[in-house]
């Protein structure tokens, strides 16, 4: 059913509007509100309190001064106090939802599932809370014994991007809360609004006064700066892009700061003369047009074996042409529009350069016209120098090549700066072992278009960045390491 006008009003007053700091939803020291828009309409949704370094640095004496006391609570009440916040978030679904079709644009069905990963890390990290195990064994030589232990790491920086609002936080705070590290969180400032709300959940689940404060603001670096300039501060971790993150790795190096970057991605999706062509298509609409194409591990690069390429290409087309554009909260909507007006032209952009460059248009290859920033399901075939493969697209266009041969197919994945996710699809399982073994992802999807989860080790390598989110690796992010060595009690008097 489409959403009422009137649904949407009474949603948008029940978020949280101020900034949240030691527990109170605050007003920002500047005065200044932020505006938040609908990316359907172009309209404005609602503005918020607009935080800056002032705002930044009270919210990191909060956390620190929490610190030390929420370091010392039991495991078992952080894994209940996840534990609850997840049933909120199943409670609360239907709003999570809407707010994130609202204020990002994608289709609700798409926010529905988003609700489902992203409230996975609640669940997935309460249970890790309490098997967080260290180590305890005598050395080598028999004389000391050792004990390792995980203890958190300290206030942290959480900076997440707009395109998945609610997954990009949980997959951070609830590993932070997991472990015991206390969090400033500073939220994309094109979509807010899902973070405000979930904070506010995470304090109705009973988190304490102080551990996560959140500050938005019109201006990232006036948040971050100088937080990661302050000694309190011992970790950031940041999903974004990878010129933002290079930048925020070389301020990290000033302070020493522990960091997780989850970066970029250019992910190739390689189809076999061997796969089943039918669940390769439906697999490349999965990796492609989910989030309208706005993700890091969005198929970006096709590359499809001489002998079946005509058949793929003519049915991949055909499927993403049969898809309904429309605003997210229409039921009948596949594709919702680019977050912006600027990103809009940026995919235009690329697209008109392949062109250019040589590239055929199997479909789409337009802005669609009227309010909003729609751009039509595209599809282009490309020759391996196209302009278009060497860059992030973020947005519902997918280029096509060709190769001869599972040597070229590998040499083509590996053409590119980023690392994060591929996909493969091919009835061989030898060969997609083989390959994975060959190619520099860290993510890699055989025969599955769509692969993140809660319980896996999400990040990549090269310049999609380094750390790992989600899996049991996850809240390891959020500790430090101590060895404490004894003379062992068994051998020595
Ligand atoms: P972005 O880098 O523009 O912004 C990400 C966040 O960083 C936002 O909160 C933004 O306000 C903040 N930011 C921007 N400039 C900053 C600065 N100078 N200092 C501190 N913070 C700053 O990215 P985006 O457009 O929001 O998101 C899209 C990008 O995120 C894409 O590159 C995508 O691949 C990447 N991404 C990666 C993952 C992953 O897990 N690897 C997941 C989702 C998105």
């Amino acid at each position: 059913m489409t959403v009422s006008a009137q649904q949407e009003k009474e949603l948008l007053e029940r978020v949280p509007t101020g900034l949240l700091i030691n527990g109170e939803w605050v007003e920002a020291s500047s005065g200044k509100t932020l505006p938040v828009y609908d990316p359907a309409t172009g309209k404005e949704l609602l503005r918020i309190q607009d935080g800056n370094s002032d705002d930044a640095l009270k919210a990191l004496t909060a956390a620190d001064e929490v610190q030390a006391e929420w370091a010392q609570t039991a495991p078992r009440e952080r894994a209940e106090i996840l534990r609850r916040a997840f049933d909120l978030v199943h409670e609360r679904a239907e709003d999570f939802a809407l707010l994130m079709t609202l204020e990002m644009g994608k289709p609700l069905a798409e926010s529905r599932g988003e609700v489902t990963y992203g409230g996975e890390f609640l669940r997935w990290f309460s249970e890790e809370t309490v098997r967080h195990y260290g180590r305890f064994a005598d050395t080598p030589e028999g004389k000391l014994t050792m004990i390792v232990r995980h203890k958190p790491v300290g206030p942290s920086l959480l900076i997440t991007p707009w395109n998945f609002p609610l997954a990009m936080a949980t997959r951070k705070v609830a590993p932070a809360v997991a472990a015991g590290a206390t969090i400033v969180l500073k939220p994309a400032q094109l979509t807010p609004l899902t973070s405000q709300y979930f904070a506010q959940t995470m304090i109705d689940a009973g988190l304490p006064a102080g551990v996560l404060n959140v500050v938005s603001g019109s201006s990232a670096s006036a948040i971050s700066g100088p937080l990661m300039k302050d000694r309190r501060l011992r970790k950031v971790s940041f999903t974004g892009s990878t010129p933002v993150g290079r930048r925020l790795l070389a301020d990290a190096s000033e302070n020493v700061l522990r960091t997780s970057m989850e970066l970029g991605g250019n992910a190739p999706f390689i189809v076999f003369d061997d796969a089943d062509l039918d669940a390769a298509v439906e697999g490349a609409m999965g990796a492609k047009l989910r989030n309208m194409g706005e993700a890091c591990t969005a198929a970006n690069r096709i590359l499809v074996q001489e002998s079946v390429a005509d058949e793929f290409n003519k049915k991949f087309a055909e499927a993403m042409r049969a898809r309904k554009i429309g605003r997210g909260t229409q039921s009948d909507a596949d594709v919702g529009p680019i977050i912006d007006e600027g990103a809009r032209e940026n995919v235009h952009g690329l697209v008109t350069e392949a062109i250019d460059a040589g590239a055929e248009v199997l479909t789409g290859g337009n802005k669609v016209e009227g309010e909003g920033y729609f751009y039509e399901p595209t599809v282009l075939s490309v020759q391996e120098n196209s302009p278009i493969l060497t860059q992030e697209i973020f947005g519902p266009v997918a280029p096509i090549v060709q190769f001869k041969d599972e040597a070229q197919a590998i040499r083509l994945a590996n053409a590119s700066e980023y690392g994060l996710a591929a996909y493969m699809y091919t009835q061989n399982h030898n060969r997609a072992l083989r390959v994975a073994d060959q190619i520099e992802f860290g993510l890699v999807g055989f025969n599955a278009g769509v692969i993140s989860n809660a319980a896996a080790p999400f990040g990549g390598v090269k310049h999609s960045g380094m750390g790992r989110e989600g899996g049991a690796e996850g809240i390891e992010e959020y500790t430090s390491v101590q060895y404490i060595g004894m003379p062992n009690p068994y051998t020595v008097d």
